[in-house]
């Protein structure tokens, strides 16, 4: 080849160059990637040349080098493989390399924007960055000569002899104006470091900075590692954080290839959650640490490594979720995933609990989301008791199975958000004989709705739900009557001296003697389904409602008795109501009786209004309530305390 050779690229679509720049835009760094993917691919060749004996050579360590000349703004990728003859380069370079990226680009004009950023053009995608490209080879086939090819972005290339002397290939880039950037030091370790931190052969950088010092440690057999290996490698990829709990080492090769580490790290609450710390590696390169579409949603909060070969990279997202490989890579970690905590959760019990409350909020978002997840999780995941023990659901239902099961023989499972304020609550189930569960992690809500589908025969109640009493129903109870308007009498009597702004449904019971007055409890249902909606339940229905309160009022205990008799004493028994319209009258004699009624009915309300605002047990018994349960605040609780006060010194002092 003495004369230097003038060609016209193999390309279908005119003027490729520009089409390139302007649809990658955002992903001009890949071409970096791209290179020394293929200068590894080139030294890997020509390793298995090696091995198979087709080659003589002694090869010592083979390495890729990356030299930036920054003034000059020209990047070389350097490699010691195999090399290209003059066909080679013609047929790859000049033919299919430039065909093939002409192809892609013309099947896919126009989704090209919704196409992931991670797919390869290859070599071509130098001329993203680049004015001009050289390429200078030396194969390593015997008697082969260097050649030298150019290409300064239109599509007609030049190839010559090359001076060069050493086998392999040298790619030198001239960096265009506008990729200034590629000509910063920082700016290529940077992507050197995040692209090919785990690449197969030593990429040094300028004379000696290695990249890729750390091994790959997934790509090693689980038997030659120990856990510090795992814990090592964890602080290696992310230096700030804190140590994990438990890692996973999954490794497959039928019917799919797959390797990868993922850690579970500490998740406290949600404001903690750091998702895109799983990256994705096809053969040891970095592809992206977005797998969103690769993994369940609730595995995102994993972090580590996976690497496979088998997910198909140059489709766009929403391809990916309907790709078969994609589907069965995706069960098969949930699987392993489970696979894992089970056996935690059989070998290593004590240090299940001891992280438990770190993991548990990965394993109720995995429960809630997975349907698989949570038919496996029931077998290994816990639950902590407010003494801090520990039971699976299997144990928890034969520890509580005897005391907690109601008439209706459902399974009645009490549990707490917060020990401090529902202390009373708490004690008091207790001392029926009853366990109290601790939930206070933020998905409980919704957590104890699917626990209720997924338990047979099983409903869960906070303690300060209901009366204890009414907790666990055991038989059925005589309900105490009032009489209609009695009810109203005492309904109005208690809205008169409680908090504005929140709905109260009062009803009187007898709880004995002994009991306190007055106890406020929120019913079970309505206060799930607005903390529900609240996180984003798409209830909202329920979000939009007033807080809700029972007020269930102690008939039996004495102070009640005193006001409730005061107040028969004291407030005229409402009038006779004016008689009802007839049939025949006409909408407007129908709506004037009806006012009629009404103002009867009003008058006697303001009457007992007026008796509750001038009762002082009252108001004190209510504040007592409302103090029990932190809801006395501000004005309120300042008329409280000086209520109080007084109360003590005409019971001490005089
Ligand atoms: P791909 O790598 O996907 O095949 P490329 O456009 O990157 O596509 O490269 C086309 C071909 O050119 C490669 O398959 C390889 O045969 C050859 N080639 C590219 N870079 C090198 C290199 N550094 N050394 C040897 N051959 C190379």
């Amino acid at each position: 080849m003495a004369n230097k050779l003038k060609g016209q690229i193999g390309v279908t679509t005119e003027n490729i160059f520009p089409v390139i720049k302007q649809f990658l835009y955002s992903d001009h760094e890949i071409f970096l990637r791209e290179l020394v993917a293929n200068a590894v691919d080139a030294t890997q060749k020509l390793k298995a040349l090696a091995a198979s004996g087709d080659l003589k050579d002694e090869l010592g360590e083979l390495k890729v080098h990356i030299e930036l000349d920054e003034k000059k703004k020209i990047l070389k990728v350097i490699d010691e493989g195999i090399g290209m003859t003059e066909e080679e380069v013609d047929k790859y370079i000049n033919q299919i390399a430039f065909s093939s990226a002409g192809e892609f680009l013309e099947k896919y004009k126009d989704q090209i924007g919704s196409i992931i950023g991670h797919f390869g053009l290859g070599f071509y995608s130098a001329f993203m960055v680049s004015k001009k490209v050289t390429i200078e080879t030396l194969s390593w086939k015997e008697g082969a000569k260097a050649v030298k090819w150019s290409c300064d972005g239109s599509p007609e290339y030049e190839m010559g002899p090359s001076k060069k002397e050493d086998r392999g290939t040298e790619i030198t880039l001239y960096l265009d104006d506008d990729s200034a950037e590629f000509a910063e030091k920082s700016r290529i370790e940077g992507l050197l470091n995040k692209y090919c931190k785990f690449m197969p052969v030593p990429i040094v950088f300028g004379k000696d900075k290695v990249i890729n010092s750390v091994e790959p440690l997934w790509a090693k057999a689980p038997s030659e590692l120990k856990e510090e290996d795992y814990m090592a490698f964890y602080r290696n990829l992310y230096p700030m954080n804190e140590e994990p709990l438990f890692y996973i080492h999954l490794n497959v090769d039928y019917p799919f290839n797959l390797t990868g580490i993922l850690y579970f790290p500490k998740l406290k609450d949600r404001v903690a959650v750091e998702r895109n710390k799983i990256s994705l590696y096809c053969n040891q390169m970095f592809v992206t640490d977005h797998v969103d579409n690769i993994v369940p949603d609730f595995m995102t909060l994993l972090h580590g490594v996976i690497d496979s070969p088998d997910i198909p990279l140059n489709v766009s997202r929403s391809y990916l979720q309907s790709d078969a490989n994609v589907k069965k890579i995706s069960t098969y970690i949930t699987k392993k995933v489970a696979d894992r905590l089970e056996d935690i959760f059989k070998n290593q019990r004590q240090d299940l609990e001891g992280k438990w409350d770190n993991l548990k909020l990965f394993i109720e978002y995995g429960m809630l989301s997975d349907e698989k997840f949570c038919e496996r999780a029931l077998k290994f995941a816990l639950l902590k008791n407010t003494d801090g023990k520990f039971f699976s659901f299997d144990e928890y239902k034969t520890a509580v199975e005897s005391a907690q099961t109601d008439k209706d023989k459902k399974l009645v499972y009490l549990y707490a958000t917060d020990p401090e304020k529902q202390y009373a609550f708490i004690e008091a189930a207790r001392q029926k004989g009853y366990d109290v569960l601790w939930m206070d992690c933020e998905l409980d809500s919704h957590y104890v709705n699917l626990l209720e589908q997924k338990l047979k025969d099983t409903r869960f109640a906070r303690v300060d739900s209901d009366a204890v009493e009414n907790l666990i129903p055991k038989e059925d109870r005589v309900k105490f009557e009032m009489k209609e308007d009695e009810r109203y009498d005492l309904e109005n009597l208690f809205k008169a001296v409680l908090p504005a702004g929140k709905d109260y449904y009062v009803v009187g019971d007898n709880l004995g003697a002994d009991s306190a007055p007055i106890l406020i409890t929120q019913n079970e249902f309505m206060r799930r389904y607005r903390e529900m909606s609240a996180l984003g339940g798409g209830m909202n229905f329920y979000g939009s409602m007033p807080e809700s309160y029972n007020i269930t009022v102690n008939m039996e205990n004495p102070l009640v008795a005193k006001v409730w008799n005061a107040k028969m004493a004291e407030v005229a028994p409402q009038g006779e109501l004016p008689a009802e319209a007839g049939e025949s009258a006409s909408d407007a004699e129908k709506e004037e009786a009806r006012k009629a009624r009404e103002e009867v009915r009003k008058a006697h309300r303001s009457d007992v209004e007026a008796f509750a605002e001038g009762n002082e047990i009252l108001h004190q018994i209510v504040d007592l309530a409302l103090l029990a349960n932190g809801m006395l605040t501000g004005k309120a609780l300042s008329d409280f305390i000086a209520r109080s006060q007084k109360v003590v010194s005409d019971a001490y002092l005089n």
